[in-house]
């Protein structure tokens, strides 16, 4: 991931985001800021549900409710 550059032209102008790109171009770092934001909440609401499901008593992770196993459609 690029920082901010703070004197480019762009940036100066205030027609560019902090990484020196035109707002008017896709900027991957941008992206990657908002991907590792997104990520990182995601993260944090994981370990939310699941301590609220432990609260609960219930099984953390790969819960399959019993009348979708293939198992139990045939036989
Ligand atoms: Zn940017």
């Amino acid at each position: 991931m690029k920082p901010h550059d703070a004197m480019h032209p762009y940036v100066l102008r205030f027609i560019g985001c902090g990484h020196g790109v035109l707002f008017s171009d896709p900027c991957v770092d941008c992206e990657l800021v908002g991907l590792h934001d997104q990520y990182n909440r995601a993260v944090k609401t994981i370990s939310k549900i699941q301590g609220r499901l432990k609260e609960l008593g219930e099984p953390v992770g790969g819960y399959v409710p019993k009348q979708i196993k293939p198992k139990m459609v045939t036989k």
